[in-house]
């Protein structure tokens, strides 16, 4: 089992106006084998959480720690977090012209893993998770992402996230923009892999669509830079049903 640990994690972000505190004391412990939904109101600092675990460079973490098995995370480059088994999926997942997919993802896996994958069960592996995810052969010999669809682009990053078989997942609103048959393909894909009980899971989502499909063992409330309260999956069911109101209404009003 694989652990990867936040502690009372303080981000701020470079802005024209200064450095703007957003995350202020987030902690969280995630197992391989669960599944933690992180849900909040926009602005909340969701992403912000995300794209610190990632690395992005946009924010500084002024104080706390996030480890994976003990091992320093915030201390690893980009490259060194994916190796170390965190894989991230982009709100607005990127474009890079001129490399195909099948380019891409064999010189990512071969990079991740430090050798090559051998070619035979490579190209099967390959081929069975594309057509589960409903992603038509043809995408093999498109350059990765360009021209792609919303929903092509994330039944993509779930590709990415069944060939590399993560740690820890991380998953901002891979909901967001999805039709109905979208969110389910893509939830299977994720199931899937989890299945395998050797991946932990971070759902970031605004909406509790997705979580239908992705049963949560622990729901957080973000609000305002912190984790506001947590629970199992009912506490996801009362946010689908009374929004985040309560959490973040200034004054109670009173009926
Ligand atoms: P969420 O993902 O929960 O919607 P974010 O982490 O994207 O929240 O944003 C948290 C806060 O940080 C918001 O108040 C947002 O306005 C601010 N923020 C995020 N990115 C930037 C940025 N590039 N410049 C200025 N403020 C930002
Ligand atoms: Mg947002
Ligand atoms: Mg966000």
């Amino acid at each position: 089992m694989s652990t990867l640990e936040i502690k009372d994690l303080h981000v701020s972000i470079d802005t024209e106006q200064g450095n703007v505190p957003i995350l202020k004391g987030v902690t969280l412990t995630i197992n391989t084998g669960e599944t933690h939904a992180i849900m909040g109101p926009n602005g909340s600092g969701k992403s912000t959480l995300a794209s610190t675990i990632a690395g992005h460079p946009r924010y500084t973490v002024d104080s706390g720690s996030i480890t994976l098995d003990g091992e320093d995370v915030l201390s690893m480059s980009v490259d060194e977090r994916a190796r170390a088994g965190l894989f991230l999926a982009m709100q607005y997942p990127v474009e890079v012209p001129g490399v195909t997919m099948t380019n891409f993802l064999r010189t990512a896996k071969t990079a991740l893993d430090g050798e090559a994958p051998s070619l035979r069960h490579w190209t099967k592996d390959v081929k069975t998770a594309m057509a589960q995810l409903r992603i038509d052969a043809d995408f093999a010999q498109r350059n990765v992402n360009e021209g792609f669809s919303g929903g092509e682009k994330k039944r993509v990053e779930i590709l990415q996230l069944e060939l590399f078989r993560p740690k820890f997942a991380i998953l901002d609103e891979t909901d967001s923009g999805l039709d109905v048959d979208a969110l389910k393909v893509v939830s299977e894909g994720v199931n899937r892999e989890h299945s395998k009980g050797e991946m932990g899971t971070l759902l970031i989502t605004h909406y509790t669509r997705i979580l239908r499909y992705i049963k949560p063992d622990f729901v957080h409330v973000f609000v305002a830079g912190r984790i506001a309260e947590q629970g199992g999956p009912e506490l996801a069911d009362q946010l689908e049903a009374e929004g985040y109101d309560r959490f973040t209404a200034q004054t109670p009003v009173e009926a």
